[in-house]
């Protein structure tokens, strides 16, 4: 047996683990051990243990298809597929001259920094358009924005290795025991050191409990009111001087503004909105005020509402006000959901920006990545392109002609799943992927990709650290790694610029056009057992493990936004009584197309559930494990009931892996202004007994 040290492709922790072959297959896994570098020290969860599971399914995808006239698939050879998509490609661009809206791409967080990379480039270069995206619109998208008003950068401010140190932990809207195993474990760990914990969740998750028993408090608020609560804490902190002046007055503006608003929203009213006591608010501000270092974490609990921006500039609010920025065990930590979900979004495969945040409406930003690659500036798209639930929808409206899928799953990822697959057959679509996905199910064409375990690249973790990614076993079938796949298109698009040899060439030109990636070079990644986090400028840099030291934040000086609570776009009604939350489970990962194919995840959970409260369940005469409808205005589901002490009384929750219990049908398309992502976690729903 041989083994291949890489980095784990399901949550944004970063765990680096050991894939173990036979015979050209990954046969198991195992955790790379102290002493060397892993930011789950030597641990993996039960996804991670298991993750060479689904690499050699039956399932995997080995041929291109193309689907005939029967709607039957064909197999066929990588040109004729590829000489049917840049057919088609030149057509619609041809009947369309100004095709800068026409066209859309979906770049991946599952792919390496390298793919996405060429896949912006091959949106940007080859089609012309800023018409690319990916599902970090719809998990951190508000954080990207929120955190960029607040602070000038988008990511984690500080490292995992930091949480131990923490005096407390605030976590608000992040079940990360579950979601982020080994994040979880370094909390555990803190709290032996004696931290103390604050949760924040509508849910009573493993963490809420733990927080109780160890001297804390779990606020279990209403979906959608953290606005309300969070500054509801900030009063009780202004009110009572508990705040840092110093670093304040020194590093941070618009105060008096935020203060303002802040007034306004008393503890009284605050525990009025939440549903938190009063005295439970006062006491979780105290305990923040007071302390040294806070280490707030937060997650989809925080961003996926219409009011995500607003609630992810509140978390940095209460940072800022506390002096908990720009030190060791503070800052405010957003975790990444998906293995590479912030590399994608570094490598700009977002609709506004370029590698590293650089703005595609910025004429010398255009200029330079015009030069690099090789085309007329003048032919590059200046304008915002379309974010994923845009595209979708223009994709209803028929105006956008062909729309390119790499490793997404959209039709199970996004909301109102229903609309999503009017969208998708009314387009021509592309996926490439490594299973049939849902979504590729209605492609004309599907491309056979290789997996993690079969590609060298790069993936960045949660907390901006950049690791590799090695090729353990040869691609299965006839598929092939994302990157090679868009440099063979783009040759038949008639574009030689992303003629890579391999993903070290990649590398050296996300490190020439990149300022944050600047010293994150191949060479030095296979020396660095432990990886590099960005910001990384040049090749005798270090690495940064805590962003905005001593207050000098990246946009200068901090921003104190002032921010009034909203309601959710849908609460509840007569017709629809209940609130609807969506998420995940510790047992599977995203839209299930990896995990539910893994045997050992499968039989833990092998099919959806709904969590309703004990008191519901018995009003509405439910049986646990008993079918049940569950219908919203978008659609309805049947799945089994799971009598839980899990949510409240009027509070259901639907974890989103499962394609036949699919909560996206349920889910409502209502977005945030600004970053455009939606509210997975509150619409109004209503459950019903099914009488046979
Ligand atoms: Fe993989 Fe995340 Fe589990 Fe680590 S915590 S093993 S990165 S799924």
């Amino acid at each position: 047996m041989e083994k291949v040290k890489t980095t784990c492709v399901y949550c944004g922790t970063g765990c680096q683990l050991w894939l173990k072959t036979r015979d050209g297959k990954v046969v198991d896994t195992k955790p790379v051990m102290p002493p060397e570098f892993s930011p789950g020290k030597g641990k993996l969860c039960i996804k991670g243990w298991h993750v060479h599971e689904f690499i050699n399914h039956p399932d995997r995808l080995t041929d291109p298809l193309i689907k005939n006239e029967n709607g039957k698939w064909e197999k066929v050879s990588w040109d004729d597929a590829l000489n049917y998509i840049t057919n088609h490609f030149k057509q619609v661009m041809s009947e369309n001259p100004d095709n800068r809206r026409i066209i859309g791409c979906f770049s991946s967080a599952k792919c390496t920094n390298e793919e996405n990379y060429v896949m912006q480039k091959f949106a940007r270069a080859v089609l012309k358009t800023n018409n690319v995206d990916h599902c970090a619109r719809l998990c951190h998208s508000s954080t990207v924005v929120g955190l960029g008003a607040s602070f000038g950068s988008g990511a984690m401010t500080n490292s995992i290795d930091e949480i131990p140190d923490a005096e407390i932990i605030f976590i608000i809207g992040s079940n990360t025991n579950e979601q982020h195993p080994l994040i979880g474990t370094r909390v555990l760990e803190a709290l032996k050191k004696g931290a103390k914990l604050i949760v924040a969740d509508p849910r009573t998750i493993p963490l809420s409990e733990l927080a109780e028993d160890n001297g804390g408090i779990a606020l279990q608020h209403r979906p959608g009111t953290d606005v309300a609560l969070l500054n509801g804490i900030m009063n009780v902190i202004i009110n009572e001087k508990l705040y840092d002046e110093e670093f304040v007055l020194q590093n941070c503006e618009n105060l008096d503004a935020f203060k303002e608003e802040i007034i306004k929203m008393t503890p009284e009213e605050a525990s009025r909105i939440t549903g938190v006591p009063k005295g439970k608010i006062i006491e979780a501000a105290r305990m923040i005020g007071k302390a040294e270092t806070t280490y707030l974490i937060y997650s989809m609990g925080i961003t996926q509402h219409t009011s995500g921006v607003d609630n992810v500039k509140s978390t940095a609010n209460l940072q800022m006000l506390c002096g908990n920025v720009g030190k060791w065990a503070t800052g405010v930590n957003p975790l990444r959901g998906q293995n590479n979900v912030q590399g994608a979004c570094d490598m700009g495969a977002l609709p506004n920006v370029f590698t590293g945040y650089q703005s595609v409406t910025d004429p010398v930003v255009r200029k330079k990545f015009a030069s690099e690659w090789g085309i007329e500036e003048k032919e590059m798209d200046e304008q915002i392109g379309q974010t994923v639930v845009e595209m979708i929808d223009a994709a209803y409206q028929e105006q956008l002609k062909m729309l390119y899928v790499m490793g997404e799953n959209p039709l199970m990822s996004d909301p109102d799943s229903n609309h999503v697959r009017e969208a998708l057959q009314k387009t021509f679509l592309i996926v490439q992927d490594i299973f049939m996905t849902p979504t590729a199910e209605l492609a004309r064409v599907v491309l056979p990709a290789a997996s993690f375990a079969e590609k060298d690249g790069t993936f960045t973790s949660t907390e901006r650290r950049v690791q590799m990614v090695r090729k353990a076993i040869e691609p299965v079938g006839y598929s092939k790694a994302d990157w090679e796949i868009l440099s063979l298109l783009a040759q038949k698009m008639g574009y030689t610029g992303l003629n890579y040899k391999n993903v070290g060439e990649i590398l050296a030109e996300i490190n020439r056009t990149t300022p944050i990636y600047g010293g994150i070079t191949w060479e030095r990644l296979e020396q660095n057992e432990e990886g590099l986090q960005w910001p990384c400028p040049d090749t005798s840099h270090p690495g940064t493990i805590f962003l905005h030291k001593e207050g000098r934040f990246s946009r200068g000086k901090g921003y104190f936004h002032p921010v009034s609570y909203r309601e959710p776009a849908e609460l509840p009604d007569n017709d629809y009584p209940f609130i609807l939350s969506t998420g995940r489970t510790l047992w599977h990962f995203h839209t299930g197309t990896m995990s539910r194919r893994s045997k050992t995840l499968h039989e833990r959970v092998p099919e959806g559930y709904v969590e309703i409260s004990q008191e519901d369940a018995g009003k509405l005469q439910i049986e646990d494990n008993e079918t049940i409808k569950v219908a919203t205005r978008r659609g309805e589901i049947n799945i089994k009931a799971r009598v839980s002490h899990k949510v409240n009384r009027g509070l259901i929750f639907i974890p989103f892996h499962f394609e036949e219990a699919a909560a996206n049908i349920l889910t409502i398309a209502a977005v945030d202004p600004v970053a455009k992502i939606p509210e997975f976690k509150v619409c109004a729903a209503r459950i019903e007994k099914i009488i046979k």
